[in-house]
C-alpha cells in the first residue's frame, strides 16, 4: 500500500500528516489517498487507481484538470521567467477581467490565497470604518488568520471565543457570531455594539459548513443594516466566485457587496487570492492609501497566466448553464438514489456546487442544521464511494464541485457507484 506508507513517512515530518487538515481523512476514518495525477475530470493515486475528482482541488479546477489552454500559457510563462517581483501586463489583464465581470468591484489587489484576501479586506473594511469589531457567522469559514477563527458557542452572540488555541482573547473579542439566514441575530449585534462594527463578512453562499443558500431577505436585509449602522458589507466569494457565474454570486444576485473577495477559480490552480471592492475603499491601500498590505510573490506571473486562461474559457457561451446542467443530473441523481433506499437526507444544490447532508431534518438553512447530520453515515458512504472509483470531498462539512470535463460517462459512472454504496448505509 503505498499511499499508506507514504502517510507513514509524512506523519513524521509533517504535523499529522498532512499540509491542509481535511485531507488527512480523519473525519471519515480512511487513511489520506496519495495523489500521483490528474487529468480532466479523473484523479489517479499513487496506485493508479484511477477516480472521478469531485474535489477539483477544493475549487479552483472549474475547468477539469489539465486544460490546454492553461498549461500551455503555464508552460511558455515558465520559460520567460518564474518570478520577477516587478510589475507586469499579465496582472493588468486579470486585474481588468475582475473589474469587468463583477460589478462591484473598481479596484483589485492579488495576494496568494483566500486566507490573505479575507484578512486584508479586513483590515480595509476597519481601515475605512476606523472601527475595530467584525460580525461573522457561524459555519462560515474565511481562512485561518486569527480574528476569522472564532465561532460562537451557543448563545455567545456577543463576544467570540476563539476555536483554535493560539488565538488571544483579546483579539478574538472584536470577532461577533452570528447565526446564518437570520437576520435578527445580526440586528442584534448592531444594536449592542453601535458604532463600533466595521463589517459583516459572510460566505453569500457558504459551502463551509456544506452548501447552504441564502434567502434574499437575508441578504437584502443585510445590506440596508449595514448601510444604516455605516458598516461595510463584505462578500467572501473565494469559492463561489467565477464559479456561480461569470460575477461569482454577484451575477446571481441583487445585493452588492462594498468588498469582495477571490480565490481558488481566480487562480486556475495555482496560489492566488484576491480583494477588491469600490474606488473610495479600494483607494486606502498602500501605496495608494495608508492601509498596509504586500507580497514577495503576488501577482505572480505563473499564477496571474492560470488565471486569465481559467476565466477566459469559462467565458465560453453557456459554460455555466451546461456546468449546472451536468452538476444537477449528478447531485439529483445522488439524491434520487438515496430516496428509493429511504436513506435519509437533504441534497443543498447551486450551480456547480452541491452537499448532501445525511440529516433526518426537512431542510438544512445554517450551522445547527448543518451539524445535526449523522457524520459516521457520511464516512461510510464516502468511502464507499471512493472504493467505487469517485473522489468526494472527505467531510460532511463540504461542498462536491464539479467541472466543465466532467462528462456523460462520470455522470453515469458515479451514480452506478453511488447505488452500490447506498446499499452498504
Ligand atoms: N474563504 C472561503 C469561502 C474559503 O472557502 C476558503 C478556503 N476553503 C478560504 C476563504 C481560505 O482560502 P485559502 O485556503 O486559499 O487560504
Amino acid at each position: 500500500m503505498k499511499s499508506k506508507k507514504l502517510f507513514e513517512r509524512a506523519i513524521n515530518c509533517i504535523p499529522g500528516g498532512v499540509n491542509s487538515p481535511v485531507r488527512a481523512f480523519a473525519s471519515v476514518e480512511a487513511d489520506p489517498v496519495f495523489i500521483d495525477s490528474a487529468y480532466g475530470s479523473k484523479i489517479k493515486d499513487v496506485e493508479e487507481n484511477e477516480y472521478i475528482d469531485y474535489v477539483g482541488s477544493w475549487g479552483p479546477m472549474i475547468l477539469g484538470h489539465g486544460y490546454p489552454s492553461v498549461v500551455d500559457a503555464l508552460l511558455r510563462q515558465m520559460v520567460k521567467g518564474i518570478s520577477y517581483g516587478a510589475p507586469t501586463e499579465l496582472e493588468v489583464e486579470l486585474a481588468q477581467m475582475v473589474c469587468e465581470r463583477v460589478p462591484s468591484v473598481e479596484l483589485v489587489r492579488m495576494v496568494n490565497s483566500g486566507t490573505e484576501a479575507t484578512m486584508s479586506a479586513i483590515r480595509v473594511a476597519r481601515g475605512y470604518t476606523k472601527r475595530d469589531k467584525i460580525v461573522k457567522f457561524e459555519g462560515c469559514y474565511h481562512g485561518h488568520s486569527d480574528g476569522l477563527l472564532v465561532k460562537a458557542g451557543s448563545g455567545a452572540l456577543t463576544y467570540g471565543v476563539p476555536t483554535s488555541p493560539g488565538v488571544p482573547e483579546d483579539y478574538a473579542k472584536n470577532t461577533l457570531t452570528a447565526q446564518f439566514n437570520d437576520l435578527e441575530s445580526v440586528k442584534e449585534l448592531f444594536v449592542q455594539n453601535e458604532g463600533e462594527i466595521a463589517c459583516v463578512i459572510l460566505e453569500p453562499v457558504p459551502g463551509n459548513m456544506g452548501v447552504i443558500e441564502p434567502t434574499k431577505e437575508f441578504l437584502s436585509g443585510l445590506r440596508h443594516l449595514t448601510q444604516s449602522y455605516g458598516s461595510l458589507l463584505v462578500f467572501d466569494e473565494v469559492m463561489s466566485g467565477f464559479r456561480l457565474s461569470p460575477a461569482g454570486f454577484q451575477g446571481l444576485s441583487d445585493v452588492m457587496p462594498d468588498l469582495t473577495t477571490f480565490g481558488k477559480v481566480i487562480g486556475g490552480g495555482l496560489p492566488v487570492g484576491a480583494y477588491g471592492g469600490k474606488q473610495e475603499i479600494m483607494s486606502l491601500v498602500s501605496p495608494a492609501g495608508p492601509v498596509y498590505q504586500a507580497g514577495t510573490l503576488s501577482g505572480n506571473p505563473l499564477a496571474m497566466v492560470a488565471g486569465i486562461e481559467t476565466l477566459k474559457a469559462t467565458a465560453a457561451p453557456d459554460f455555466y448553464s451546461k456546468l449546472g446542467q451536468t452538476s444537477s443530473i449528478i447531485a439529483q441523481g445522488m439524491s434520487d438514489i438515496l430516496k428509493e433506499a429511504g436513506v435519509a437526507h437533504v441534497l443543498n444544490q447551486l450551480g456547480s456546487m452541491f452537499t448532501i447532508f445525511f440529516t433526518e431534518r426537512s431542510q438544512v438553512t445554517n450551522f445547527a442544521d448543518a451539524t445535526s447530520s449523522d457524520t459516521k453515515r457520511f464516512g461510510a458512504y464516502f468511502r464507499n464511494m471512493l472504493q467505487n472509483g469517485v473522489y468526494l470531498p472527505a467531510s460532511q462539512f463540504e461542498a462536491c464541485f464539479v467541472s466543465g470535463a466532467h462528462s456523460e460517462k462520470d455522470v453515469d459512472a458515479t451514480l452506478e457507484a453511488c447505488r452500490k454504496a447506498t446499499k452498504t448505509l
